[in-house]
């Protein structure tokens, strides 16, 4: 059988129990390159077969498994944060299905998390935004027309770029095209939960710039939005004037 298992955003504590229970019983891991923090790859009992499938293609690695399977064996398919952003299971379960093999799928702590806890930041701020987009620029791997990262700039949402940090001139063109402002507050935060992680508060207008001066071109997210700065309504559920199912609310 497969488990496609989310390793967490890099911190290995950050695996879910289940993950890790997952990876010390595996015949076979197949871990998803330098995104996987390489302590949980120590989770492997003896004799585990581990690969690295940055350097395979889909076909290999359909073709490992079918090896483990067999063999009766169980394959740890360790994809990092969680599998269901930019993970490209889709194509390995539908191929497994082809294939008769067995697969399940546990949840991680997807980067985007570990991002926003790096800058102590709730994405949904009340009065500002109740929205996250969840996004990439184009580049080599093209995006649907509908979805360009100027037009989702329209909205003024909360916003998390992934797979962009190589392309900061074109992310910020982009973002100004739409509601945002050279002023308004983005972040990019490099390896979130790792040791090296870096947190660069800056704003829209001066993204590419702080790229560039830091050096960062990969493993680092874009945060853009009225979420980064000052200003907000209070929540209404820990109002004290707001009745919910739970709590009486008093005239203040
Ligand atoms: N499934 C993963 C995303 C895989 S795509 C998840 O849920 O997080 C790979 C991209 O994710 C990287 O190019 C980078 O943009 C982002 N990323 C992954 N781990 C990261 C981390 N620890 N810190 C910042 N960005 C990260």
């Amino acid at each position: 059988m497969v488990h496609f298992v989310g390793a967490g955003p890099g911190a290995p504590d950050l695996i879910t129990r289940r993950g890790a229970a997952l990876l010390r019983q595996a015949d076979c891991i197949i871990y998803a390159g330098s995104l996987v923090n390489p302590a949980l790859l120590a989770l492997a009992p003896d004799g585990c077969r581990v690969y690295n499938s940055a350097e395979m293609t889909l076909e290999e690695v359909l073709a490992v498994v079918a090896t483990v399977e067999q063999a009766q064996g169980n394959t740890v398919r360790l994809h990092t944060g969680d599998p269901c952003l930019y993970g490209a299971i889709r194509e390995q379960m539908d191929a497994l299905d082809a294939a008769g093999v067995p697969y399940d799928d546990t949840p991680g702590v997807s980067s985007f998390c570990g991002a926003a806890a790096a800058l102590n930041a709730e994405y949904t701020l009340p009065g500002i935004s109740q929205t996250v987009i969840i996004t990439r620029l184009a580049g080599r791997t093209p995006v649907p027309e509908g979805e360009a990262l100027a037009g989702l700039a329209a909205h003024g949402a909360s916003m998390v770029i992934f797979l962009s940090a190589g392309m900061l001139g074109g992310v910020q063109a982009a973002l100004l095209q739409g509601a945002y402002t050279p002023d308004t507050p983005a972040a990019l935060v490099y390896k979130a939960t790792w040791p090296e992680e870096r947190v660069i508060r800056c704003t829209v207008g001066s993204l590419a710039q702080n790229g560039r001066v830091a050096g960062i071109t990969k493993t680092a997210l874009v945060l853009v939005g009225g979420f980064l700065g000052g200003g907000y309504t209070r929540s209404k559920l820990y109002d004290p004037g707001f009745t919910t199912g739970y709590r009486k609310g008093e005239p203040v």
